[in-house]
């Protein structure tokens, strides 16, 4: 038989960082092991009815069962322009300034394709999600890693990075409320990365999925409430983990009109957009009331202060997350992250994500995830307790 080769593209990447954690999962899970997986940045809980009650209707709809306009439905844009104001006081041009995603991973995995050049620099953050790195590499661009640093309050030191990279840079990525370190971006930060953005041409890309899931009354901003932000960039934002819509895939970007237009582009001649009968459901989504919200947010504090409560007293040390459903947490000394993981798995039954697999900058780091019910928390860590 012909052995078929896979493109260099695929072949040069870096090994899947989480295929020897899933061959793991499945080898414990084989020995009818109970296992806890806090490894997953997946909601538990289920789509709130009123939206799966939308999709219902619009489902049998026949005008939704055609091709959807690339850029998203009129009504879809208007109401995240409707949402934006109502929550961060951003006016946008549904028109010009929004565009429906599959998803924002797909927006982030396609925006290097419409802007980055063979050879050009892409600022990604480390550790972050993977795919603004190999989105990167995809397009034939060097990912230029900014490490976040706990000393520097997870935000990367703009200041180091290099004036002959910034020379050749076309385009940032950066994720606030931050996956995986659970931290938040200020106004003062957004400000010095507009600065250099504007002084050397790049196009930042804010990714925002996580916005609404935040603890206590401090808000997270969005990046498009800054002076200036809307010249130099866009920011991402998903459904998945606001209204736990996951499995929907949808989201979208908002911002700079040129950058939205060189992402539609790409979207007009490789998908076909967003099945309607989602969107429709998507625009009831985005008009949930705020206690509905609310309600998700407490479901994660109380599981977050039970996890955090419980690792420090085992001795594991994380700081307190301000938003996200992630809690970063250091391997003790004598484990580096992997080894840390396999002990979890082995020892306790209990599943996460070593910090490695987010870039090297995470090495030393776990992921707790706290997307399971807090009962399974409580167990989780009194499993670990015996473990250590
Ligand atoms: C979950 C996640 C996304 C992707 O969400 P979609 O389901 O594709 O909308 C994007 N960025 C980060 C940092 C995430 O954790």
């Amino acid at each position: 038989m012909t052995k078929f080769r896979l493109a260099s593209r695929v072949e040069d990447l870096p090994p899947y960082p989480f295929a020897t954690i899933d061959k793991m999962k499945q080898g414990t899970l084989s020995k009818g092991v109970d296992l806890i997986d806090l490894s997953i940045g997946d909601p538990d809980l289920p789509t709130p009815k009123h939206i799966v009650n939308a999709m219902k209707m619009a489902v049998d709809n026949p005008e939704h069962h055609h091709y959807p306009s690339y850029v998203g439905m009129y009504p879809y844009r208007e109401s995240v322009a409707h949402w934006y104001k109502k929550r961060f006081d951003v006016a946008l041009d549904p028109a010009t300034e929004v565009i429906a995603l599959i998803g924002s991973k797909e927006g982030i995995g396609h925006i290097p394709l419409a802007f980055v050049n063979h050879g050009d620099i892409v600022l990604v953050p480390s550790p972050s999600y993977p795919v603004y790195s190999v989105g990167t590499l995809f397009a034939g661009g060097e990912p230029y890693i900014m490490p976040l640093k706990e000393e520097n309050g997870f935000l990367p030191d703009l200041k180091a990075i290099p004036e002959d990279i910034l020379k050749r840079t076309k385009l940032m990525f950066l994720n606030y409320p931050n996956n995986p370190t659970a931290t938040v971006a200020s106004d003062g930060f957004f400000k010095e990365v507009i600065g250099l953005a504007a002084k050397y041409g790049i196009i930042v890309c804010h990714d925002a999925a996580y916005s609404e899931i935040y603890y206590g009354s401090d808000r997270p901003m969005s990046f498009l409430e800054v002076d200036g932000a809307r010249d130099v960039g866009i920011e991402f934002h998903s459904l998945s983990k606001t209204y736990n819509m996951a499995g929907w895939r949808i989201g979208f970007a908002v911002g700079n009109r040129d950058v939205i237009a060189g992402l539609g582009k790409i979207k007009t001649n490789i998908d076909s957009g967003v099945f309607q009968a989602i969107q429709e459901s998507a625009v009831v989504a985005l008009q949930t009331e705020d206690s509905t919200i609310s309600e998700i947010r407490e479901i994660y504090q109380d599981r977050r202060d039970v996890l955090y409560g419980g690792i420090k007293r085992l001795g594991i040390e994380a700081s307190l997350p301000k938003a996200t459903f992630y809690i970063w947490a250091r391997a003790p000394s004598g484990f580096n992250a992997t080894t840390f993981v396999e002990r979890l798995l082995d020892k306790a039954g209990v599943l996460v994500t070593p910090g490695v697999g987010f870039g090297v900058y995470g090495e030393g780091n776990i992921r707790f995830a706290i997307t399971q019910p807090i009962e399974r928390l409580r167990e989780a860590v009194d499993r670990m307790g015996k473990a250590l």
